[in-house]
């Protein structure tokens, strides 16, 4: 790979096909992979990630609106659709799509019904979500018999899964809690399938689920940050390669005096003679204001370079006072080795953030 010239998020696809393998082999045969492409496949870029994980024959897909699921077809991807979080007015266009929503609360049931009709559908896939602790989208047990009554009502939809999502999946201290969650989702899909009449399929794991709740894998899992190289932990995170690269460049070189300041507000004053690099990457880039004033940092011929000041809307400035680097030179913001999650922690925050707030103004380069 030639060295970046400009700000490029370089997306390895065959981390991608490692990170997509890795998580296969920790579930049974049969069951299904759900790839989470919601967010621009975080950050990455959906379409081409979608298609990718099509030809490796992956089952599904999960976007969290009806527009990234439209672009997705847009783009050719033929795999079924989940939309986490669809809104009813655009269930003509999930339709037209051949989208599945998700369909979580009787209103939602209720408006995705007169619509399918109205559009004279038979059996239309449709996913039903419980709420198992997360508390945030999703039915509750004691709703299965009013649900399955308006079920019953109409032959416009049809289940084709049932689904809940964990809360603390990553974190074993909340072992207890995640295993309640296990415990009643059990409990939901054994009360509400012999009232349906047949059996749709089961899912409940995302990315952490898969590792950490084996016994929990139903029929199908959910993995977003897994495909896109994090494992949520130190243990994990040795089998997953990260496939989103940042890099830059270095713009500009200013030898700071003592007593001089860099950047808005004077935020960052000098008490010494020191070198610093202007890097042509900032808020509006991503590269949140949280990571200034010494916080995050970036990696120029080896060497961790701390961001200096307030991060700019299209630049930061960095230390580079001991660093041998000249303008032109090649920064990585974020690779395989120094990693969008250690990134985060220096934010405060966690790679997920970090990643799928990296702007559409990037340019996404592939490496296949
Ligand atoms: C985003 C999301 C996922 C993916 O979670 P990861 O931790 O990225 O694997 C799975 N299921 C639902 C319902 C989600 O919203």
């Amino acid at each position: 790979m030639p060295k970046a010239q400009e700000t490029i998020l370089e997306i390895d696809l065959k981390a991608l096909k490692h990170n997509f393998e890795y998580l296969k082999s920790k579930t049974k045969n049969g069951t299904k992979i759900l790839g989470v492409v919601k967010a621009f496949a975080y950050g990455n870029d959906a379409n081409e990630i979608a298609c990718y994980l099509q030809d490796l024959n992956i089952d599904y897909f999960a976007v969290a609106y009806v527009q990234e699921g439209i672009s997705l077809r847009n783009a050719g991807v033929s795999k079924p659709i989940l939309v986490l979080h669809p809104q009813a007015v655009n269930f003509k266009l999930l339709i037209k799509y051949c989208l599945e929503p998700n369909i979580y609360n009787a209103k939602i049931l209720n408006d995705f019904i007169k619509i399918a009709e109205d559009e004279n559908q038979e059996n239309y896939p449709v996913h039903i979500k419980f709420n198992t602790g997360l508390n945030r989208l999703g039915f509750n047990e004691n709703d299965i018999d009013d649900l399955v009554s308006k079920l019953k009502q109409t032959s416009s939809i049809k289940v084709t899964s049932i689904f809940s999502h964990l809360a603390a999946s990553e974190d074993l201290n909340e072992k207890d809690f995640t295993l309640n969650q296990i415990q009643s989702f059990k409990n939901i899909s054994e009360n509400i399938i012999p009232k349906l009449g047949y059996k749709p399929l089961l899912h409940l794991c995302n990315t952490s689920g898969i590792l950490n709740y084996p016994e929990a894998h139903f029929d199908m899992v959910r993995t977003g940050i897994g495909l896109y190289g994090f494992g949520n932990s130190e243990k994990e995170n040795k089998h997953f390669k990260p496939i989103g690269i940042l890099k830059t460049i270095i713009s500009q070189i200013h030898i700071i005096e003592k007593g001089s300041s860099v950047g808005y507000n004077r935020a960052f004053k000098s008490d010494k003679q020191i070198k610093t690099a202007t890097l042509p990457i900032g808020h509006a880039d991503g590269i949140g204001r949280q990571y200034g004033n010494g916080k995050g940092f970036v990696i120029i011929n080896g060497q961790k370079a701390p961001i200096i000041g307030n991060v700019c809307m299209d630049m930061v400035m960095v230390n580079i006072t001991n660093i041998d680097c000249k303008e032109g030179d090649e920064v990585i913001v974020f690779d395989q080795k120094n990693t969008a999650e250690q990134l985060a922690e220096t934010a405060s925050t966690i790679s997920y953030e970090l990643i799928t707030g990296i702007s559409q103004r990037v340019k996404r380069v592939y490496l296949k």
